[in-house]
């Protein structure tokens, strides 16, 4: 039986004594999400990683990106042993506003995953079609790729530690929904290609999570479907109210 699991993603929002207060108020979640078999996290920025580790120990914390060295002459970049040093041992990899923005290839993704899960950290691997992909019928053809280039060299044993987040792009922060049929649809595709990749047990160990505008109204339809294990939210995880709701609701 997998567990479920609801993470936040803050991309480039709240400070330092936003994300305290958010750390504080949401200490109460933690124990409910976990009475009921719920993972809880959130991704802050790399500022607040240390802060909300602090005040809420009991809540995973992920990065949302990492370098794939260790150090060296890469100025703006965070290192895996730098997280690792502050108690951060989950991060995102290939979110598409990091595709997108910063121009990071499935190739990229790979030697970071690769990094990530060497190191021993749980890596949050972010996959999606474009709005032209999928009106031209590309998604699992993209999907595909980014699974293939992704996830290349990794073990079975590895992938215990990847959970992949399907996020069609066209439905991040713009409040157009993929229906729940196409996020189940899509999440059986992941599973079946994680099945060819590595093998069915592992494939079906592996939490598979819905992401683009994920409200509290409309969270408990992605979770009713069997392959889709919980869910990646932006928008709706800044406030601690909202969070809390994404969670009460998931769990109707
Ligand atoms: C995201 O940032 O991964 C995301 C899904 O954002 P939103 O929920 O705001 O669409």
């Amino acid at each position: 039986m997998r567990k479920k699991l609801l993470l936040g993603n803050w991309k480039m929002n709240l400070t330092i004594a936003e994300a305290t207060k958010f750390a504080q108020a949401s200490i109460p979640l933690v124990e409910k999400a976990k009475a009921a078999n719920v993972l809880l996290g959130v991704a802050p920025t790399y500022l607040s990683l240390a802060t909300v580790k602090q005040h809420n120990p009991g809540l995973i914390v992920s990065a949302q990106n990492i370098h794939f060295e260790n150090n060296g002459a890469f100025t703006g970049e965070i290192s895996v042993p730098m997280l690792k040093e502050i108690g951060i041992h989950w991060t995102l990899i290939g979110h598409s506003e990091r595709r997108n923005y910063f121009g990071e290839t499935n190739l990229i993704c790979n030697k970071k995953m690769l990094k990530a899960l060497t190191e021993g950290m749980t890596v949050v691997y972010c996959v999606g079609e474009s709005s032209d992909d999928y009106d031209h019928g590309r998604t699992k053809a993209v999907i595909r790729d980014q699974l293939l280039v992704g996830l290349a060299g990794m073990t079975a044993e590895h992938l215990q530690h990847v959970v992949i987040a399907y996020e069609p792009v066209w439905s991040i922060g713009t409040g157009k929904n993929a229906s729940k049929e196409h996020a189940q649809d899509i999440a059986i595709y992941i599973r079946e290609r994680l099945e060819e990749m590595f093998n069915a047990e592992s494939s079906q160990k592996t939490l598979i999570l819905y992401g683009g505008s994920v409200k509290p109204n409309n969270i408990k339809d992605y979770l009713s479907q069997p392959d889709v294990d919980g869910a990646l939210v932006g928008g709706a995880s800044l406030n601690v109210t909202s969070f809390e709701e994404l969670l009460t609701n998931m769990l109707r």
